[in-house]
């Protein structure tokens, strides 16, 4: 249970509301304007008696810590913010390889003016067989190259024990569509201290999609960033569905702010143009796009990625489609 209190509290107000709250329930987590009882108590009403409350969330609310109106969480890096009517352009390669690739990328998309740049250094590959990334080699590179250029980074974080490294060297940390279910690592990433980007699972409701970002939550992060990617439908002549109605949904259902994939979404780079166009006049907040200076190349992912020159394409268009 969520009990959200007003901007405005007197201290005895609010003394008064947490002596009643702590002979009711247990409280698990405690913000300035917020806190979180482990269950809900016998009879949530009562506590709108209290000066304090601005709101009780409860189990059978729809809604959760992430789609507390008053708590919307600011992410702002290096003066760069995601979400508040910004749109956020985060391009790179899938799976950073060749160090001379991959420079030569960076330096072409911040000649763009993109200023996040993905790059895959440990990947979840479904075959045993698939190239897997580099590892820390590969996450030193990105960095340095990124540092250079001023450039902010994204990638992926596999598991608990990748945080450390990671953190070092990417200001946001990607959780993948495998990952979306996995709760220890959820709740690791609730103390690292980085933005996390969480993609929904293949096959997650929105709910699901949801009470996962409400784990990162709990755990003490709020810099949540949703991102869709395509789900899993009966439809099997593309990679993904991408499902452009996730995002205002999502924008109803939730104070995160929400970016889409089009390059997993579909898994053809044929489609990322239009669907890039879809999903902003949809009002998505960002897009996270697989681009390289030369797609042919890739070791991952390369029929899905597009060149510098059809970033160019989309990008000019994006200005006059994003709805206020
Ligand atoms: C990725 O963005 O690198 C990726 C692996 O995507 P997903 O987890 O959505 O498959
Ligand atoms: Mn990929």
């Amino acid at each position: 249970m969520i009990i959200l209190l007003k901007h405005k509290v007197r201290e005895a107000d609010q003394r008064q509301l947490l002596h009643y709250i702590e002979s009711q329930g247990e409280i698990i987590h405690k913000e300035e304007k917020l806190l979180v009882l482990r269950e809900d108590i016998p009879e949530p009403d009562i506590l709108y008696r209290y000066k304090a409350v601005a709101k009780v969330i409860t189990r059978q609310s729809s809604c959760t810590l992430v789609c507390a109106g008053n708590s919307k969480p600011e992410i702002v890096i290096r003066g760069n913010t995601i979400g508040h009517g910004d749109l956020t352009i985060i391009a790179g390669p899938c799976t950073i390889d060749d160090t001379g690739r991959l420079r030569e990328t960076a330096h072409a998309l911040s000649e763009e003016g993109i200023k996040f740049m993905r790059g895959g250094v440990q990947k979840l590959r479904t075959s045993p067989y698939s190239y897997s990334g580099a590892g820390l080699k590969a996450l030193e590179t990105f960095a340095s190259i990124a540092k250079e250029l001023e450039l902010i980074t994204v990638s992926e974080v596999i598991s608990p024990e990748w945080i450390v490294p990671m953190t070092e060297h990417i200001d946001i940390l990607q959780v993948g569509t495998r990952n979306m279910y996995n709760y220890p690592l959820l709740k690791a990433l609730g103390k690292a201290g980085r933005p996390v980007i969480l993609k929904r699972a293949v096959s997650a409701t929105y709910k699901e999609w949801l009470l996962a970002a409400e784990h990162l939550a709990v755990a003490g992060n709020r810099e949540i960033i949703l991102c869709e990617r395509g789900i899993r439908t009966f439809e099997t002549s593309l990679r993904n569905t991408p499902d452009i109605a996730a995002i205002p949904v999502m924008k109803e259902r939730s104070c995160l702010p929400i970016i889409f994939d089009p390059s997993h979404a579909t898994g053809d780079r044929r489609f990322v143009l239009p669907l890039s166009y879809a999903a902003v006049a949809a009002g998505v907040d960002g897009l996270l796009l697989e681009v390289e200076i030369n797609p042919q190349s890739a070791p991952v992912d390369g029929g899905q990625t597009i060149n510098i020159e059809e970033l160019r394409r989309i990008m000019r268009k994006l200005p006059s489609l994003i709805v206020q």
